[in-house]
């Protein structure tokens, strides 16, 4: 499948990058939002992994207009944050992820974890309780 990765570390670029290859996913790469949903509207991915700590334009802000697109607003999204506190999940959910994955990714369960989202109805802004 092709899977879009929208995140601006490096690090954590190749990683996910390198685990998903692996599993024999074709990875598109961008650094920032705006790069990213340009991106989204022209390759068309099967799923967007999405760091929600971007520089300009955070993660909820992609979510939503990823959402609000008609070109991508049926591509499942996967909300990658490295700060869990009470309530981040419920708000990567409601800004249009419909998967929710917390770092340090770890390489044993992360391409499983990613593949759940494949074919997944989206969700839409707002939507969850
Ligand atoms: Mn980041």
């Amino acid at each position: 499948m092709r899977i879009l990765v929208i995140e601006d570390n490096a690090t954590n670029r190749y990683l996910a990058t390198f685990l998903l290859e692996h599993a024999g996913h074709e990875i598109l790469q961008a650094t920032s939002g705006p790069e990213g949903i340009r991106m989204a509207i022209q390759s068309q991915p099967d799923l967007i992994l999405l760091d929600i700590q971007l520089p300009v334009m955070d993660g909820y802000a992609v979510a939503r207009a990823l959402r609000e697109d008609p070109a991508t607003s049926r591509v499942p999204i996967v909300g990658v944050t490295s700060f869990a506190m009470v309530g981040d999940r419920e708000r990567v959910l409601a800004s249009g992820c419909e998967g929710y994955i917390e770092k340090p990714i770890d390489p044993h369960t992360f391409v499983r974890t990613v593949e759940q989202y494949l074919g997944a109805e989206p969700n839409q802004p707002g939507s969850q309780p």
